[in-house]
């Protein structure tokens, strides 16, 4: 049986070799060596191969799989659903039951006055909403030239040509070459610059410099992910996101959080800037909404840019086809359900302390891991040379090595870059489980 399966697998790896165009991966690689792994099915925090060998998803494959694999209730709820209306529009007066319970449900769980939802398909849609909405609220109030956006330097919001012209990972910009103007990028977590001390060396690359450069009155929003994800998971200082919070309200300035991946419990708090109490305009969500399990996104809106929007007598053109889509919604719903039910937040911030000593057992063991750090279930470590105290040379590409190592002994994680290394299980992932991902990376 097995020689069938594998044979089975080959078969299928020849015809990914010559008809799937990857999503951010190597074309060369992919059309000449065939994908890594196919994935057949999966159980809690493990997904199998198509030859039933089993690996620890060390990374809830992209940050999303937030209640683990294999969740019957979720395929009952999306069966359920399809049986009465797999889809319906939303556009223009049109509703239906699943998106309506769910935009009271997210109102309910979002902080602050976050009380209303757009919904998009994924991210990358959902931040370029944001930027639409921050456009448009303000010349609803008539500041018809506050269009601009700032971002982070290591920000990642995606690849649509907004979202991608917001990150702020230089590579994302090799692709497709020039991008939206009017995305300007400061460098995160300048905590003292924000607060506005001008004599801080760093001054010039702060949020406050360039609103100051810009000009308050060209500005719409300011964009900023709790903590950044794709760029390394890189956790603000105490203090940071109340700065820029404050820094956005003196000047009149959106603040827009993009929770895609720290939404839904993934830093222990059902949403990340929770951790730090603090109330954005604007609230991107994606992922861990649906667990991965259908694709659905949002924008949570606060009842003071909703009051300009819904003042609005014209038509707001804007939504996609799939905004709204009630399988989809059927789907955030249960899984939300699940995740108060089980207690899914509470256990993210629970092994958080797990993850932080397994971190410090690898650091304290391997004089090449350092610079750990992590909040809830994301986490990542750097690959520093021990003989020169450096992070090792990019053309050794140490991540990627040590990423390789790990798939090879059935644990995913994922290199950022040439020496960061990410780790983000499903958040249902208990004691022993996190102490086998540490083992295998200690190997
Ligand atoms: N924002 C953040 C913080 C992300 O991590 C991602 C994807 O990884 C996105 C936006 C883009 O989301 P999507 O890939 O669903 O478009």
């Amino acid at each position: 049986e097995v020689s069938v399966l594998k044979s089975k697998t080959d078969e299928l790896a020849e015809l990914d070799k010559k008809h799937f165009i990857h999503p951010t991966s190597a074309p060369k690689k992919g059309a000449q060596d065939g994908p890594d792994i196919i994935f057949s099915d999966g159980q809690g925090i493990f997904a199998n191969n198509l030859e039933g060998e089993a690996y620890i998803d060390g990374m809830s494959m992209l940050w999303n799989v937030n209640i683990g694999h294999g969740q019957k209730e979720l395929a009952e709820a999306a069966n359920e659903q399809m049986l009465k209306i797999a889809y319906s529009s939303a556009f223009k007066g049109f509703s239906n039951v699943p998106a309506i319970k769910l935009a009271e449900k997210l109102a309910s769980i979002a902080p602050g006055d976050l009380n209303s939802v757009f919904y998009t398909s994924g991210g990358s849609e959902s931040n370029d909403t944001a930027f639409k909405l921050s456009r448009f609220y303000w010349s609803l109030k008539g500041k018809h030239e506050k269009k601009k956006i700032i971002a982070m330097r290591d920000g990642y919001h995606g690849v649509t040509q907004a979202a991608q012209s917001a990150t702020g990972i230089p590579t994302t910009h090799e692709f497709a070459g020039a991008s939206v103007e009017g995305f300007y990028h400061a460098t995160p977590h300048l905590t003292n610059c924000e607060l506005g001390d001008k004599n801080d060396p760093n001054y010039e690359q702060s949020i406050r410099y360039l609103i100051e450069k810009e000009g308050a009155d060209t500005i719409a929003a300011v964009i900023i992910e709790p903590v950044q994800g794709a760029g390394g998971v890189n956790i603000p200082p105490e203090g940071y996101l109340q700065a820029v919070r404050k820094l956005c309200d003196e000047f009149n300035i959106l603040f827009i959080a993009d929770e895609v991946i720290c939404g839904f419990g993934r830093t222990g708090k059902m949403f990340g800037v929770e951790n730090w109490e603090v109330v954005p305009d604007l609230m991107c969500i994606a992922k861990g909404i649906t667990s991965g399990y259908s694709q659905l996104g949002g924008v949570m809106i606060s009842d003071t840019v909703r009051e300009a929007i819904v003042n609005y007598e014209g038509v707001m053109a804007h939504g996609f086809t799939y905004s709204g889509h009630p399988t989809a919604c059927a789907v955030a719903l249960k899984n939300i359900e699940i995740i108060e039910r089980d207690g899914i937040v509470e256990n993210a911030k629970a092994m958080e302390k797990e993850m932080q000593k397994g971190l410090a057992y690898l650091e304290e063991k391997h004089d090449i891991i350092r610079n750990s750090r992590s909040i809830g279930l994301l986490a990542a470590f750097e690959l520093y040379n021990s003989a020169t105290g450096e992070h090792f040379d990019p053309s050794l590409q140490a991540a990627t090595k040590v990423v390789d190592e790990c798939f090879n002994r059935k644990l995913i994680l994922r290199a950022i870059g040439d020496f960061r290394v990410a780790i983000a299980p499903p958040l249902v992932i208990n004691k022993q489980e996190i102490n086998d991902m540490i083992h295998i990376i200690d190997e």
